[in-house]
């Protein structure tokens, strides 16, 4: 989609910090961490957030979550998987990103 950073990080347009990519999703470190390890994964193929998703996308989510657990696995004490949908949740780029937050004890409820 143009005018999307994150299709432009995905096709290599915008450099980006990758630390694993395949056919359909690409996971690079989030350039403000909020935590020692903040990884952003991302389907190469646009979607707005995690409300635009129906059963097509079935494919992207697997691989969206293998690629999360692959980066979340080695993560000693945990890790916690954020999507953020919308304006008022936190959401500043309008193209589906799970972060991947770890190294660090996380409080809950988020704010
Ligand atoms: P959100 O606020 O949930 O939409 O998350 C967007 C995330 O993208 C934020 O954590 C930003 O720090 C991150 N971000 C913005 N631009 C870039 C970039 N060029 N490379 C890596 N991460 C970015
Ligand atoms: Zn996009």
């Amino acid at each position: 989609m143009a005018d999307c950073l994150f299709c432009s990080i995905a096709a290599g347009g915008i450099p980006s910090d990758v630390v694993l990519e395949t056919n359909d999703v690409v996971a690079f470190n989030d350039i403000n961490p909020a935590a020692p390890t903040h990884v952003l994964v991302i389907p190469k193929r646009h979607v707005a957030s995690a409300a635009e998703l129906g059963p097509e996308d079935a494919g992207i989510l697997s691989s969206l979550f293998e690629a999360a657990a692959r980066v979340g696995r080695d993560l000693e004490g945990g890790w916690r998987l954020v999507t953020n949908v919308g304006p008022d949740a936190g959401q500043s780029v309008f193209h589906l990103h799970f972060h991947v937050l770890g190294g660090r004890p996380l409080s809950w409820p988020p704010g």
